[in-house]
């Protein structure tokens, strides 16, 4: 009986012990709850409140630093839109990686291509607009205003967005087409092609642009060599007829690019047959390269529509894009022409077809 009382009565002090503490945790808890959670929460609700008050307003917002972009801006800047533009890594595009452009009309003696490109640049700065070094991240288009990340850590809100993103050449991938680039090697042959004028040039490729391209060069050039990989070109018929009736154009079959060759300019290229494995050496003075592009739209996948390839679909004769008050111009949006003149021109629409937008969205 003691025994049992003395156990009884051990369980009963340790239960009212742990009473005791769990009662008192619970005071402190509540008294936790009632100092501390409103200051938090308000501080959270400031935090927020700042956060949101922080995200920078634009009413129109320029992705892309090529032609098309840099003449989107002159525009939208004149048109009192106050254009912020972000340049991406590569501030002026594909033309900062190409040397004369004879082809522009207003340059009467041809210009570097860098150069033009710093010409547009301080032309939309003079008109206005604000250019700035970043590169966008992310965008959301999913509701207005859209929302565009900027160096992962910065959102702007805008209006209305003009997306001028370019196109990047594929190129072979040789060490030496990386050093002969610009030194007779191009992706290019309507900007280059012209001071190859009377020699020997070669081209791989076998697609529409490398028929288009080994065409336009047939023109300028003595014989043009024409490397295709496979047995067969991947190009419409009626390129391939074009191609295959054109005297001075040379056909390849079965043949892969082994070394563009030169010390400081190209003097000849290294090909081999994939059949026999024969190797040969074939001089001339360019080597343009014609496999394709690939539209810089990957921000955009599952957002706007693209066709296979990832080129950004426009309504026909206009910049708008599927979603309103989202534009797209110059070569993201363009497989066929792919100039510095036409992307300038779409940059153009894309700023009118803003400011149309933006006026009706006023007026609403
Ligand atoms: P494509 O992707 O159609 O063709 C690329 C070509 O390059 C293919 O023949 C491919 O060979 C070849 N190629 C790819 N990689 C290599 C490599 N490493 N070595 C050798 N050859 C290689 O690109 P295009 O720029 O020609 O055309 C893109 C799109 O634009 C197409 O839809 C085309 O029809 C369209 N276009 C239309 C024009 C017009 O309507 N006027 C003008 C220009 C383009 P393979 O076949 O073996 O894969």
């Amino acid at each position: 009986m003691v025994r049992l009382w003395q156990h009884t009565d051990h369980k009963g002090c340790s239960s009212l012990i742990h009473i005791h503490i769990i009662s008192h945790f619970c005071i402190s808890f509540v008294i936790f709850i009632i100092l501390f959670l409103p200051p938090v929460i308000e501080r959270l609700q400031i935090k927020q409140h700042t956060k949101m008050s922080e995200i920078e307003k634009v009413h129109c917002f320029i992705i892309g630093s090529g032609p098309a972009g840099y003449t989107a801006a002159i525009y939208a800047a004149r048109a009192n839109l106050k254009p912020v533009l972000y340049q991406g890594l590569q501030p002026g595009g594909q033309l900062t990686i190409t040397t004369d452009v004879e082809n522009y009309p207003g340059y009467p003696n041809g210009i570097m291509g860098p150069q033009m490109m710093v010409d547009f640049e301080q032309q939309a700065q003079r008109m206005g607009a604000d250019i700035r070094w970043g590169m966008v991240t992310k965008v959301d288009l999913s509701k207005k205003p859209y929302r565009i990340e900027v160096d992962e850590e910065k959102w702007i809100e805008a209006d209305a967005v003009i997306i001028a993103t370019g196109a990047s050449a594929k190129w072979l991938g040789l060490e030496s087409e990386d050093r002969l680039n610009g030194h007779g090697v191009s992706a290019c042959a309507v900007c280059d092609g012209f001071f190859f004028k009377n020699q020997e040039v070669a081209i791989v490729g076998a697609g529409d642009t490398a028929c288009e391209e080994a065409l336009y060069l047939s023109k300028l050039c003595t014989i043009v060599h024409m490397f295709i990989r496979r047995s067969e070109m991947r190009a419409s018929k009626v390129m391939q007829d074009r191609v295959m009736k054109t005297a001075n154009i040379k056909v390849y079959w079965n043949t892969d690019t082994v070394e563009v060759m030169g010390e400081h300019k190209v003097d000849s290229v290294k090909v081999r047959n994939t059949q026999t494995n024969e190797i040969s050496i074939i001089p001339v003075k360019a080597f343009f390269v014609a496999i394709g592009h690939e539209p810089n739209s990957g921000l955009f996948k599952g957002m706007l529509d693209m066709d296979e390839q990832g080129y950004l679909i426009t309504q026909p004769g206009s910049t708008r894009t599927n979603i309103e008050g989202v534009f797209a111009c110059g070569d993201v949006q363009d497989k066929i022409y792919r100039q510095a003149v036409s992307a300038a021109g779409s940059g153009c629409m894309a700023a009118l077809d803003a400011e149309r937008y933006l006026g009706a969205l006023e007026h609403a």
